[in-house]
């Protein structure tokens, strides 16, 4: 078992810090601090960072081919004008259903944007899972969710990878690129009680999973098999989600929380909601982008 260290990049005292992207345009990372309703943006080259308020949650972004960025907000789809830093809705979701937010997205390899929901009280099967397509329409993908969280796809464009946390495990899905549809749900890793819960994840070049475990202190990398092939420990509880970014994408990006945590937690984790990097010696893939 490789074991590989974390180091602090940036100490964002974000409260869920979430939802990482690298922008290879601008060389930037970009994160959300989901409650907060804010999107951070790291410039590693020089330290700086600038944070744009959303106004309402927000769960995620996603870099799009025009330039700007599509967001997955508390009631739906928007886009952001990282310039500007204005934000346009696009799209309702579960406009019916205030008690529920969108969390986790990603575009898939055809530059669909996927993202899901859960109820701000996380109770079982409240939450689905859903796709943004180019021209603007909105599919339901898969209902009966809990906290729809990480995705991505492997490099062949033949299985996409989902995490419901409710179910503590990452599936796996038959994906078929040119319809964007889903079957075949099956269990590719189950994740044990002692290891925390399956938050997000990305995809590296070589294919296997880096899953961030919510209340485990870690990053786990598992092979397209399912077997755990590396540990990423970070000495803080909450890990929430990881990205491949910097030169040639060898840094794994990884991004902390300090909600939930007690006083007393917080005094021993200083650096919860803080921004990590690892460089575990393999390389990410460039960030799908949205095609509208
Ligand atoms: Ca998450």
């Amino acid at each position: 078992m490789t074991e590989i260290d974390a180091v602090l990049v940036l100490d964002a005292r974000a409260e869920l810090g979430e939802g990482p992207v690298w922008d290879e345009r601008g060389g930037a990372l970009y994160f959300v601090d989901i409650m907060r309703g804010r999107v951070n943006r790291f410039d590693p080259a020089d330290g700086s960072r600038r944070v744009y308020d959303i106004g309402v949650a927000v769960g995620a972004l996603a870099p799009t081919d025009a330039g700007d960025f599509v967001l997955a907000t508390a009631d739906g789809f928007a886009r952001l004008d990282p310039i500007a830093g204005a934000v346009r809705p696009i799209a309702k979701v579960e406009a019916d259903r205030p008690g529920n937010r969108m969390n986790d997205g990603k575009c898939d390899p055809a530059g669909r944007f996927w993202a899901g929901t859960m109820a701000l009280d996380e109770h079982a099967g409240a939450g689905a899972l859903y796709r943004l397509d180019p021209d603007g329409a909105v599919h339901t993908m898969l209902r009966d969710v809990t906290i729809s969280n990480g995705l991505d796809w492997s490099g062949d464009a033949r299985t996409m990878y989902y995490i419901d946390s409710g179910r503590r495990s990452v599936d796996a899905f038959d994906f078929d690129a040119a319809s964007g549809s889903i079957a075949n749900r099956r269990t590719l890793v189950r994740v044990a009680e002692r290891d925390g819960v399956p938050d997000g994840m990305t995809l590296d070049a070589d294919g296997c999973l880096w899953v961030a475990l919510w209340g485990g202190g870690a990053v786990h990398r598992y092979g397209p098999d399912g077997a755990l092939e590396a540990i990423v420990r970070l000495p803080v509880q909450h890990v929430t989600c990881c990205a491949f970014g910097g030169c040639e994408l060898r840094d794994l990006y990884i991004t902390t929380a300090a909600i939930k945590l007690s006083d007393r937690e917080r005094a021993e984790q200083p650096h919860a909601g803080g921004v990590f990097l690892a460089r575990p010696g393999v390389r990410g893939r460039p960030a799908n982008r949205f095609n509208g």
